[in-house]
């Protein structure tokens, strides 16, 4: 099959000839549709997080048709599923054991442990693969199973807040805010200094207001998602929120926080972090994403362009989600 290989940090993807790979009991073969980018692939191939080894397929937002499976196993020959970045857990530590999946001591990430999708072909254990949404393109619903997905978990985080501020507008964000919208409450979107296509998609999607990161917000905020990885951010949406109020870091990677006064946290302001998904988180998101339903704004890059679009994300220039389309033609 043909893959995008990543064999060292701070090097391109390369365009490879490999064998595809072959289902162990309780995985699924799939036929790759279509795959979107995230941030932590470019956190990968920009040398900011370290996978065990290489060479590696990136990729953890993988749309594809299953071609073959275990007797038992949940799902049908030819349903499309979706592969998330949590791949594997074990089951029995305490984490496993107390409904923190996502926490687990050995738990294998899609495209970090395990390979991914930027490739013809990829296995997934089923149990951690998800049905998907019937009423969403192959491009539309790339984008939800990270952006979308771990976005709601750290939205989750936010409890009743009314007034939100979203750090960084991108794919997640544009993706939560039609969920925040559906729950009537407010969005305040900060992007990059001067990017106008993100306010304005933010703005044509229901935020309140849009500006850039150092503007402060017309209102107290109750809660803050920061999705962009620039630690600076963290002090700055201490500013924005009111007494009580939360800073959740959504991504899994940021830049060092600088040192900031107490009274910025005092006033049981909370701030924390979002590590990874369950699948509970999974199961709760897509049903939410069936009822409302919610548009992603793709921008789509042929297979041999994964390059091009982890150069835009770095640069800034992709506004929504970024899509790569593997297989094109019907399953
Ligand atoms: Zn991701
Ligand atoms: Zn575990």
């Amino acid at each position: 099959m043909r893959a995008m290989v990543l064999n060292a940090p701070h090097t391109p993807l390369q365009l490879e000839e490999v064998a595809t790979p072959k289902p162990n009991e309780g995985q699924i073969l799939i036929k790759v549709k279509t795959c979107a980018l995230c941030r932590t692939d470019l956190h990968i191939v920009d040398g900011e997080l370290s996978p065990p080894h290489f060479p590696l397929i990136l990729g953890h937002q993988i749309v594809g048709t299953v071609i073959e499976k275990d007797k038992k196993g949940k799902f049908k020959i030819g349903q499309r599923i979706g592969v998330p970045w949590l791949g594997k857990t074990c089951g029995h530590c305490s984490f496993c054991l107390s409904h923190r999946e996502n926490l687990c001591e050995v738990a294998q990430f899609t495209g970090y442990h395990l390979n991914g999708g930027f490739a013809e072909y990829c296995v997934a254990d089923e149990r951690f693969c998800f049905d998907l949404p019937e009423t969403y393109s192959d491009e539309q619903v790339a984008p939800l199973l990270c952006g979308g997905l771990i976005g709601f978990r750290a939205f989750r985080m936010t409890g009743n807040a009314k007034k939100l501020g979203f750090y960084g507008f991108g794919s997640s964000a544009h993706i939560l805010l039609q969920i925040a919208k559906f729950q009537k409450r407010e969005v305040y979107a900060f992007t990059r200094m001067g990017d106008k296509a993100a306010q304005d998609l933010a703005k044509m999607l229901g935020a309140v207001w849009a500006g850039s990161s150092d503007e402060a917000p017309p209102t107290l905020l109750d809660a803050v998602l920061i999705f962009a990885p620039v630690g600076e951010l963290v002090p700055l949406a201490l500013k924005a929120i009111n007494k009580g109020g939360s800073v959740i870091c959504a991504g899994i990677h940021m830049s060092d926080i600088p040192s900031f006064p107490y009274r910025l946290i005092y006033g049981e302001r909370i701030l924390r972090s979002v590590a990874n998904l369950t699948r509970e988180d999974g199961e709760e998101f897509f049903k939410i994403a069936a009822k409302i339903p919610i548009h992603t704004h793709v921008t789509t890059y042929p297979f041999e362009e994964v390059n091009k679009a982890l150069t835009d994300l770095r640069e800034g220039k992709i506004t929504g989600s970024a899509v790569i389309k593997i297989f094109t033609t019907p399953s």
